[in-house]
């Protein structure tokens, strides 16, 4: 597929991550003390914005040496972002019970869910936001080394954390997830999570496994979720989703029969819909049942296949 043919939501970070700059220390030192470069702050996942022009919401910028100041002037808590330009954005990760846009930032934006947010930012900012997230949610996950337990420090700019006891190097996780719609003839199936509402219905996902390709893992699922005999798989897109660390791999898949069997444990029952009841549910138009936004690729999925033609 063309590379701008589409985009979901957390993709898109227009920064050059400069991957070759990482490891220069004096450079990204430079840069941090740099009073053109900027910063951005998440606070226990929350990320700062402030209201756009255009009444929507933006990332809110900081001067990077205040990001400096915030994370103590180590690089703990401090992430390069890349460069926009030439100008070097950084992030800064910020912990506690105590709102900082309260305290040292005030007045300077507010801490806002980004699922909350996501389809109100420019969907650069989603991106970048995004990246920030999962690298940091990373970080808090793997402080200690998974090869002999030590702490580990960070390097490169926070890209990488290194054991200083046995030397391991440890990188960025990221986790597959493959999310698909099963279609046969001319209906498509959603499913209701065993945990989720009654009436939120959306499409099927599961972990990709050690050893499978991705067509392996969405036939095994829709197998083992909803007795599906998957006999084809397209791709559709990815979508980063930073909850932590995921990459969704956005399928439509043929199944050979409509005779769905819940497993009870993942999934709790089972619609089918027509393209024509499939937009409706994205519009909200069918009674008592609920479908994702167009910020998850489940909905992009499930819009993509109701729009083509019979
Ligand atoms: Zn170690």
């Amino acid at each position: 597929m063309a590379l701008d043919a589409f985009q979901n939501t957390f993709a898109g970070n227009p920064l050059n991550r400069a991957s070759e700059r990482r490891g220069d220390a004096a450079w990204l030192a430079e840069k941090l003390a740099a009073s053109d470069s900027l910063g951005l702050a998440v606070w226990n996942g929350r990320p700062l914005v402030e209201t756009g022009k255009d009444g929507g919401v933006q990332i809110a910028y900081l001067r990077a040496d205040m990001a400096r100041e915030l994370a103590d002037n180590g690089w703990e808590r401090l992430l390069f972002m890349g460069l926009w330009n030439e100008t070097a954005v950084f992030a800064v990760d910020l912990e506690g019970g105590v709102d900082p846009a309260d305290g040292p930032l005030q007045g300077l934006g507010r801490f806002e869910d980004l699922r909350a947010i996501a389809l109100r930012l420019p969907p650069a900012d989603a991106g970048i936001l995004a990246t920030a997230k999962s690298m940091f949610e990373w970080r808090r996950r793997h402080r200690f080394c998974a090869a002999c337990g030590q702490p580990s420090e960070v390097a490169e700019g926070g890209w990488k954390r290194v054991c200083p006891s046995c030397n391991a190097e440890h990188f960025p996780r990221t986790d597959p997830v493959v999310i698909m719609l099963p279609v046969h003839g001319d209906r498509c199936m959603v499913g209701r999570g065993a945990a989720w509402p009654k009436g939120m219905f959306s499409a099927l996902a599961g972990f990709l496994e050690p050893g499978e390709s991705i067509e392996e893992a969405c036939a095994r699922e829709l197998f083992e979720e909803a007795g599906l005999r998957a006999t084809s798989v397209r791709y559709h897109s990815t979508q980063p989703w930073p909850y932590p660390s995921s990459l969704m791999i956005g399928l439509i898949a043929q199944v050979d029969g409509d005779q769905a069997t819940p497993d009870q444990t993942e999934l709790a029952e089972v619609r089918w819909f027509t393209r024509a009841e499939a937009r409706d549910l994205l519009a909200g138009k069918v009674e008592g049942v609920g479908a994702p936004t167009l910020m998850a690729i489940a909905a992009q999925l499930i819009k993509a296949w109701a729009e083509e033609a019979d």
